[in-house]
């Protein structure tokens, strides 16, 4: 038997995963845990938070050295949104959009000038969205109607994104419009709009169930000028730009629920072992360690699902499927792991004393954004019956 090249456990990390992981779960548990509650309650992130985030070097993952960034890889994208998303799902989504989504659209279909504006001040200081959904254009997302009238020099826009997170705090938007109604899908168009730019505004945010110091907003566009060097890839070709960062995204949020189902299983362990009933531990009783067992399980199974996927991914091999049932089953695992947590946890789960009942309010976004579960079965469906 050959044991050379044999693959490693898709769970088993390099020394510098290791490393990486270790490093952001620290300052997860340092900087990040006394914040939890005012941040929820406020429904606001601190930017102090996000320069810490910045200086730990989270917030340019794939960037390459020479451009400031980490000059590090898919997977480590994932790791990051893990581990901060075991204190808070809130930063680990404002990680998660600003590496799997913005940076990444950008590396793949950015021009050499745009990486070269753009890459570093992301690396350093600067927070980005990605602007896809409308008020009518959800699931449908081809179906937007926000426009960009070719002026010579510069592109018009004009329309309303709604439900962009990082808005609140962002800098750079990748904006989707589109060029020709007529055309359907290839009328789309990805644009760099900077928030300066004239025209561009952050309208409502949003007061939300969970995630809530991750800020959700409408954007206006109002006949906002963007000059055609920011077109993102091709004119007519955004909808490529959508599918194919959406295909990886949805990777990262499969990581955002992982990490909060693993906080809430932790903190549900450690409870547990602690509360007594009857006198004796609720963990000793054989009814309440088979409800602990069946969430570790599910939850490996979940972790597995992810890790492959971005594993995958980093290996250049095809991944969609894989992205799409690792994010339908971590959300899953992520709903009913948090909701046992509440459970164990008995009236104090009901509070907001205790951190578990906000996990649970946070878990509900990951079979919403970036595809709903519907739609991830739909592409799960076409692919295996080659549809
Ligand atoms: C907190 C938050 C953050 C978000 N962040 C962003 C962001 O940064 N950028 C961005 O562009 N968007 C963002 N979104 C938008 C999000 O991606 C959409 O809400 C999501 O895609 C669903 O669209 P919708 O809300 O219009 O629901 P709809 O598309 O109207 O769906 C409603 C229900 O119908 C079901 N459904 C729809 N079509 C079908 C079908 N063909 N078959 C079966 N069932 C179907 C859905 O599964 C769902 O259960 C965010 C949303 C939230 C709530």
């Amino acid at each position: 038997m050959e044991k050379a090249g044999s693959p490693t456990p898709l769970t088993r990390l390099t020394e510098d995963e290791t490393l990486f992981r270790d490093s952001v779960l620290e300052f997860a548990g340092r900087e990040i845990r006394p914040l939890v509650r005012e941040m929820d309650d406020q429904a606001r992130m601190p930017r102090t938070l996000i320069d810490r985030l910045f200086e730990l070097g989270v917030m340019g993952i794939e960037i390459p050295d020479a451009q400031g960034g980490a000059g590090g890889t898919f997977f480590h994208a994932v790791l990051a949104v893990e581990a901060l998303s075991t204190v808070d799902p809130s930063v680990g989504v404002l990680v998660d959009v600003q590496n799997t989504l913005v940076i990444n659209a950008l590396r793949r279909w950015g021009s050499d000038t745009q990486h070269a504006q753009y890459l570093p001040q992301l690396a350093a200081r600067a927070v980005g969205a990605y602007a896809l959904s409308e008020a009518g254009s959800g699931s449908d997302a081809f179906a937007l109607t926000t426009r960009a009238v070719d002026s010579g020099g510069d592109f018009v826009l004009t329309g309303r994104k709604l439900w962009i997170t990082n808005a609140n705090e962002a800098d750079l938007f990748v904006v989707f419009a589109t060029v020709s109604p007529e055309a359907g899908y290839r009328g789309i168009t990805a644009f760099l709009v900077e928030r300066s730019f004239a025209g561009f505004s952050v309208g409502k945010k949003e007061d939300k169930l969970g995630i809530r110091a991750s800020s959700t907003c409408e954007l206006l566009l109002e006949e906002c000028r963007v000059p055609r060097a920011n077109v993102l890839g091709e004119v007519g070709r955004g909808y490529k730009v959508a599918i194919e960062t959406l295909n990886e995204g949805r990777i990262g949020i499969g990581a955002q629920m992982i990490g909060l189902a693993q906080g809430a299983l932790d903190h549900a362990i450690a409870y547990t072992k602690e509360r007594k009933q009857f006198g004796k531990a609720l963990a000793d009783f054989q009814g309440v360690q088979f409800q602990l067992a069946h969430a570790a399980t599910e939850l490996e199974a979940a972790r597995l699902l992810v890790y492959n996927a971005a594993r995958l991914r980093d290996a250049g091999e095809p991944f969609l499927t894989a992205a799409a049932m690792c994010k339908l089953f971590s959300a899953n695992a992520a709903e009913h792991i948090t909701s046992l947590a509440v459970q164990l946890f008995g009236g104090y789960g009901y509070v907001k004393d205790y951190p578990v009942e906000k996990l649970y309010r946070d878990a509900k976004i990951g079979q919403i954004y970036e595809g709903t579960s519907n739609l991830q079965l739909q592409t799960i469906a076409k692919q295996i019956l080659g549809s």
